[in-house]
């Protein structure tokens, strides 16, 4: 068939994979709109967006052409002592979008590296104030913050990496959700009881993604916002997952802001950010952190710098990405989105071995009870002409926002038939 695909294979080492006993990986040869297009020809319709990015579809025209002229021009310049358009265009207009004075932005490349980037910002917020013993990180169980050390460390510890590299990580605070009175009272007097250690408290807002799609309501982020501003810890929200629509606002901080005073200190934003086309992450402050490393020591500088950070490339796709939610009706297709997902996927909550459904934005989780063989089904999925990739208890989709109702069908339509085909077996 290919002819790279088997040489390149006894080279290749593929990311969370068993590479003994996991189904062999598809060759994938081009994208378009909501579909993936395979080497051997068959296409699939994609129900997760390539790890959540691709939110425009793929190969969206106006992101293509916005980095086809950027490469004619500046395709990669450092950004020490110097700087460029489309990353100042991009710092200015996520300030513009972002709720309050969350003003202030740090690019790097990653998801991981904004949070590693997000956790020194807090770190070192103390330090220069004089507080350098505030430097512990309050994290959630079903949490997940990203794949490096310090990020790793702020994962829920039952998903096998804390055990892995225990002793290796810096320890940090696990806590509960606050969703109930009785938690509130206990988070409550966990800050009270630790306030003097801790730097900040970091949460992926209404929707904690790859560590389980557990979902919270507004109200849980606005307890835990306050309770934060009460013992004088920062709040970093991850929206590296939520950020650009997906919750259903542009950012799920804004409906915790309608309850209420609500920004948080530091934001992260990444997989959507440049719609899936170029690797890009930014780390956003509010006013009273950027000022807090303003000095004439040199050493209150933030200290931090990619080599790759603000690729001009990726904020010009960035930019490109907002100039289409600007200019088309992404947040009605989420709730569209949101509301066949409701109606498409309400009855796997019947089917045996399915304990919930969960759905918020142009998300949807169906959590498994019962024996899981995760190969079986991601080998069964793209023999019904879908990519849809489950992980953990979690069948999940979450489409390109550009996906129409037929599509969208297929998908919700192969989740219940391989349900309905597992149940069979249990
Ligand atoms: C994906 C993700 C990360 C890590 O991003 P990478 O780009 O994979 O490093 C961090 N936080 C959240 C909430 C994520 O969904």
């Amino acid at each position: 068939m290919s002819d790279w695909l088997n040489p390149g294979l006894a080279h290749l080492w593929l990311p969370y994979t068993q590479m003994k006993t996991a189904p062999a990986p598809l060759p994938v040869a081009a994208s378009a709109g909501v579909r993936l297009k395979l080497a051997d020809g068959r296409e699939l319709i994609d129900g997760i967006s390539s790890w959540w990015t691709a939110c425009h579809g793929y190969n969206h025209p106006h992101i293509r052409e916005a980095v086809a002229a950027q490469l004619e021009t500046l395709p990669h310049v450092m950004f020490a002592g110097l700087v460029h358009e489309p990353a100042a265009r991009l710092a200015s207009r996520l300030a513009a979008l972002l709720p309050g004075d969350l003003e202030r932005v740090f690019f790097t490349e990653s998801g991981s590296v904004s949070v590693e980037v997000a956790l020194k910002m807090a770190i070192q917020y103390w330090r220069n104030r004089g507080r350098a013993e505030k430097k512990r990180i309050v994290c959630f169980r079903h949490g997940y913050h990203g794949d490096t050390f310090a990020t790793m460390a702020l994962c829920d510890p039952e998903d096998g990496m804390h055990t892995l590299f225990a002793g290796s990580m810096p320890e940090q605070i696990l806590a509960e959700l606050p969703d109930t009175p009785e938690m509130a009272a206990a988070f409550d007097r966990l800050l009270a009881t630790h306030a003097e250690r801790i730097a900040a408290v970091i949460i992926e807002p209404l929707v904690q993604g790859a560590g389980g799609m557990q979902m919270h309501d507004a109200a849980t982020l606005a307890f835990i916002a306050d309770a934060c501003r009460r013992h004088e810890v920062l709040l970093i929200a991850d929206e590296i997952m939520t950020g650009f629509g997906r919750s259903g606002r542009m950012f799920a901080c804004e409906e915790a802001a309608q309850l209420g005073d609500f920004v948080p200190d530091i934001l992260c934003l990444s997989k959507a950010l440049t719609g899936g086309t170029l690797p890009l992450a930014a780390t956003v402050a509010r006013r009273h952190v950027f000022e807090a490393f303003l000095a004439d020591d040199p050493a209150a500088a933030l200290m931090h710098g990619p080599t790759y950070m603000a690729n001009p490339l990726a904020c010009a796709a960035a930019n490109a990405s907002l100039d289409l939610f600007a200019g088309e009706p992404r947040l009605a297709q989420v709730a569209a989105i949101e509301a066949q997902l409701r109606d498409d996927l309400a009855s796997c909550a019947e089917i045996r071995g399915v304990a919930e459904v969960r759905v918020k934005g142009a998300i949807a989780a169906v959590e498994l009870a019962g024996r899981i063989d995760l190969d079986a089904m991601r080998r069964r999925f793209p023999e019904l002409g879908v990519w849809i990739r489950p992980f953990g208890r979690i069948v999940y989709l979450m489409p390109p926002f550009v996906i129409g109702g037929g599509d969208l069908a297929t998908l919700t339509g192969a989740v219940r038939r391989v349900l309905t085909e597992r149940a069979a077996t249990l």
